[in-house]
């Protein structure tokens, strides 16, 4: 099967396997596992923050920086297609008691300045207060858009000049750094906290980090406790963290994959593929008459497994896996299925 899913598919390295076998350990939750330290050291090192906390996933990362961002009864700003709002099971209301309040911020994935100013709400007697902006790359529903730094900061900006922090969910924001050539610090500079993805494209088998300032981290690592994800010689599942860490550059084999996955979707009658920024391939295949579920039955028959993702639009995501061979066979095995559905 090759196995275009998503970029949480693949499976440990050797190497991966013997980091986690030797790893030194301790109980993380007194501090004394020596390769969470380490872990969280590199990654707040990378992303340019004082400090990180190692997190059993991206979905707890960003919940409890949502909740540690905001009071009770606030409103948060994010895009209708967020992550946050959209796949996380209706976190923010359960988990923070916060009202998400979304915009359309359409194919930019961030806001304006004036859509910032335009869905800020002024606490007063009857309205509730915004207590946090949410940012997203790469924007993942809206098909990998490596979403530049100026856009970033301008809509970050806007929200601190009306005292409103920003998180950003930056599960694959490496995928965005490396595609425009941008240093991780400096995507992250104007933002309050990002939570980023080991288990995606880096090939980690478990777990995201959540970084911000000190104090910011310190509540985090409470909040952790709360959402039941304090974990103790978690060092095992951190090593191969480390290694994904060494990952990053590699990022852009998995583009120029995607990159011939759509020129070669786009020459299969009846597909029609995005041009896409990262490892994020949306294909649409309503001229071949075919729904989106359609699409990806009649290929997993030929073991190319990919997901629909709207009614005539699947997702096909390379990853860590899948060679450029592998991509030429899916075409081959695409272009097929088309045909003979
Ligand atoms: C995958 C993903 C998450 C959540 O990460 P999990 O580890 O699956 O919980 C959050 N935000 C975005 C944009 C993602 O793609």
């Amino acid at each position: 099967m090759i196995d275009l899913r998503s970029d949480t598919v693949t499976t440990p390295s050797d190497e991966m396997r013997e980091a986690a076998a030797s790893a030194e350990v301790g109980d993380d939750v007194y501090r004394d596992d020596p390769t969470v330290n380490e872990l969280e050291r590199r990654a707040a090192d990378l992303a340019g923050m004082d400090d990180a906390l190692y997190v059993p996933s991206g979905t707890m990362g960003n919940q409890a920086a949502i909740r540690v961002h905001t009071d009770r009864g606030q409103e948060l700003l994010c895009d209708a297609q967020a992550h946050v709002y959209k796949w996380e099971l209706g976190g923010i209301p359960q988990l923070s008691q916060v009202q998400p309040r979304t915009l359309d911020f359409g194919e930019r994935c961030v806001p304006t300045p004036e859509q910032v100013r335009e869905g800020y709400v002024a606490e007063d007697l009857h309205r509730p207060g915004t207590g946090l902006l949410c940012l997203e790359n790469t924007h993942n529903s809206r098909g990998g858009v490596a979403v530049p730094k100026e856009r970033i900061d301008a809509a970050a900006d806007a929200a601190h000049d009306l005292g409103v922090p920003v998180h950003l969910d930056g599960a694959r924001f490496l995928n965005a750094c490396v595609a425009l050539d941008t240093d991780p610090e400096a995507m992250t500079e104007s933002v309050d906290s990002v939570m980023f993805c080991l288990s995606k494209g880096l090939g980690a088998p478990v777990g995201s980090v959540l970084a911000g300032d000190q104090a910011f981290v310190d509540r985090a690592r409470r909040t952790r406790k709360l959402f039941g994800g304090a974990m103790r010689q978690a060092g095992i599942i951190a090593a191969p963290g480390l290694l994904a860490l060494e990952n990053v550059d590699r990022l852009a084999d998995d583009h120029a994959n995607a990159a011939r996955l759509a020129e070669g979707l786009n020459e299969i009658e009846g597909l029609s593929a995005s041009d896409p920024d990262t490892n994020i391939v949306m294909v649409d295949s309503e001229a071949a008459g075919l729904t989106g579920e359609e699409l990806s039955a009649a290929c997993k028959e030929r073991d190319v497994a990919f997901s629909a993702f709207g009614d005539y639009t699947c997702r096909l995501c390379t990853n860590l896996d899948v060679s450029e061979a592998d991509v030429e066979a899916a075409l081959d095995r695409i272009e097929t299925a088309v045909a003979a559905a």
